[in-house]
């Protein structure tokens, strides 16, 4: 059976497509916890949805994690993560240090995702075929997870579920 909790510490591996709201429940952990991508695209570019900046923005991602990790610091990492070979590297990651991992997918529908979008300034929307491709790679992702190697995988889709972070948010 699943394993459907979510340990402390863990790196938490938010999957999901633009507009899911991925960092929405990322906030229910403190900041200083949460390692979002377009916050790394923000500090080495000062544009959060500057793309061509995604490589330095990993690369720093990446050294804040491993720091982290280093401290057993309970980590969420909020990107879209809806490509295999970037949950593989964070599962990597995690394993080298001997933190489990979870898998948190945030399934909304397609589109309340894009009209999610059109709310947003300019810099920050994200077309929607591109919305579209991210949301069918994170369907297509969620059955294979636990063989990816994630510890606990949670779908953030229904009431049962979704307890631990009402218990978190009221706690
Ligand atoms: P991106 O990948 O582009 O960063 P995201 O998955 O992080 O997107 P969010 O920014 O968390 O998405 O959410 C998008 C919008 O949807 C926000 O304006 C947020 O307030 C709203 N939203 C998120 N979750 C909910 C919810 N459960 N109910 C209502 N509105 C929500
Ligand atoms: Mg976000």
């Amino acid at each position: 059976p699943l394993d459907t909790t979510i340990p402390d510490p863990s790196v938490v591996c938010l999957i999901g497509a633009s507009g899911s709201g991925k960092s929405t429940w990322a906030s229910t952990w403190p900041a200083t916890q949460i390692l979002e991508l377009d916050a790394f695209r923000a500090m080495v570019s000062d544009d959060a949805g500057c793309q061509e900046a995604t490589a330095d923005a990993v690369f720093a991602l990446q050294a804040v994690l491993e720091a982290r990790l280093a401290r057993r610091r309970m980590t969420i990492v909020d990107g879209t993560n809806s490509e295999k070979s970037v949950r593989a590297g964070l599962v990597a990651t995690a394993r080298r240090y001997g933190m489990p991992t979870v898998a948190l997918v945030v399934p909304t529908p397609l589109p309340v995702c894009v009209e999610r979008q059109s709310s947003r300034p300019r810099s920050r929307r994200v077309p929607e075929h591109v919305v579209r491709a991210q949301h069918a790679a994170t369907a297509g992702a969620v059955s294979g997870l636990p063989a990816e190697g994630f510890d606990h995988v949670v779908v953030a889709d229904n009431l049962g579920r979704l307890l631990p972070f009402l218990q978190r948010l009221s706690g």
